[in-house]
């Protein structure tokens, strides 16, 4: 019998570990590493707020998401839909369900039951995963990668990387495999954060009162831009999907001018008329705080937030309190880093590769995940690019190492 085609799969996040199961379902004996002491730890952190895996929207609009990379990631994410990765979640034992706006969870809110099942059964498919081994180098397309001080190549007839983007570093991906691309001559977009939180500058007793505390059912507007939703107080700002959703902008409002501000509607179910005239009714002996939850019931992160945002809030009229209450401006004093995105944009250029995912300066090495120059809002998108280019570069890689080329 012939032997199996080897497959070296570098990175133990969704896009290795699909890229991996996908090699080998095509009967090829496959090989992860990573550097970490344990697989997909940004997995399991993702888990720790929901796992929000994919969106239930139309196709259309979902892939429209992606921005510039929508028809790039299009076959990809046909190939491997939202559907599939529902079916994909079942078949791990792990129920999922449509939450509030379409964003699709599995039933446990978390990731360690899913990625259990799923390393399981990658075992019994009989892949290798070796932890505490990193990718330093390449020699030819194969790469070396180092255990504890130990030098090797792996022998590999195809190699997938899948060694994530540049955002929270300490989880693994740190990006370092930037420079030895580069080194290669692949083209590379620049690391910049995405989906970020805002750094405000708290004073210190709203900080000790508010900190970790949701500001609820709230709109948040930036230049032009207004995301409904629920944001959380942190010790330097704001994180949370509609802050994550403005961070773009503010970021270029930043660079451009220097300062940025965001404006948050606290009542975005009442009109601004409407809170005058209940405002108007407020009893004298109440403090400013109690007024206000009895008049338009407005919480105390809420009162807080106004008076972060004009210090002298409490002698205001009713009319220009219910202008304050529609449009509560922060001071940004910068967005959140690398190291505390959520993901980051930049990474492999489409053009340095061929439609299998192959990097066209070197035959046999192939890409996949959020190393890719794409990149998304939250809601599940990431991780649905992620473990969709995955499979797909897990496939070419067999293919290739077949000495099949589909690919163009
Ligand atoms: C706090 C947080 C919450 C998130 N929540 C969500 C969410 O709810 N929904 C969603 O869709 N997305 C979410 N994401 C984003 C999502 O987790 C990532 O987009 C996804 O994990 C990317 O998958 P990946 O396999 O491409 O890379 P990663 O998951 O980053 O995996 C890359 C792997 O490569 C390894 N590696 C790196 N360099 C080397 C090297 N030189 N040698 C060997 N191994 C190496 C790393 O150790 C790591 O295990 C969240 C991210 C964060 C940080």
């Amino acid at each position: 019998m012939a032997p199996k085609p080897r497959i070296a799969v570098i990175g133990a996040g969704p896009a290795g570990l699909m890229a991996a199961e996908t090699a080998a379902r095509e009967n090829c004996a496959v090989t992860i590493c990573d550097a970490m002491p344990s697989p997909a730890r940004k997995f399991l952190m993702a888990g720790r707020s929901g796992l929000n895996i994919t969106h239930s929207e139309p196709f259309e609009r979902f892939v429209a998401r992606y921005g510039p990379a929508a028809d790039w990631l299009r076959p990809m994410l046909k190939s491997f839909s939202p559907t599939d990765m529902r079916e994909f979640c079942e078949a791990l034992g792990v129920g999922t369900f449509v939450g509030t706006s379409g964003r699709v969870f599995p039933t446990a809110m978390k990731a360690s039951p899913l990625l259990r099942a799923w390393l399981a059964r990658l075992a019994t498919l009989g892949v290798e995963l070796r932890t505490r081994t990193r990718l330093v180098d390449f020699d030819g397309g194969a790469p070396i990668v180092e255990t504890n001080g130990r030098r090797e190549t792996i022998a590999a007839d195809a190699t997938v990387l899948a060694l994530g983007g540049a955002s929270w570093p300490r989880l693994g991906s740190d990006g370092g495999w930037a420079r030895l691309l580069e080194q290669r001559g692949v083209a590379l977009a620049p690391f910049r954060p995405s989906n970020c939180g805002l750094d405000i500058a708290w004073s210190e007793p709203f900080r000790q009162k508010f900190e970790g505390l949701p500001i609820k059912t709230a709109r948040f507007r930036h230049a032009g831009k207004s995301v409904a939703g629920e944001a959380v107080i942190t010790r330097s700002g704001l994180e949370g999907g509609p802050v994550y959703a403005l961070s773009a902008e503010v970021a270029a409002t930043l660079r451009e001018k220097g300062s940025a501000a965001i404006m948050i509607d606290l009542k975005p179910d009442m009109s601004e008329s409407a809170l005058a005239a209940r405002l108007a009714q407020r009893r004298g002996k109440d403090s400013f705080a109690n007024s206000l939850r009895k008049a338009i019931g407005l919480s105390p992160v809420a009162v807080g937030l106004l008076r972060e945002s004009d210090t002298q809030v409490a002698t205001r009229d009713p009319a220009a309190l219910a202008t304050l209450v529609k449009t509560c401006a922060l001071s940004v004093v910068a967005t959140a880093g690398l190291e505390r995105a959520i993901s980051s944009a930049g990474g492999v250029l489409r053009e340095a590769l061929d439609d299998g995912l192959m990097l066209r300066k070197t035959p046999g090495l192939f890409v996949a995940g959020e190393m890719l120059d794409w990149d998304a809002p939250t809601g599940g998108y990431l991780l649905q690019a992620s473990i969709a280019t995955g499979r797909w570069a897990g496939a070419a890689a067999a293919n290739h190492a077949r000495g099949i080329n589909i690919a163009g």
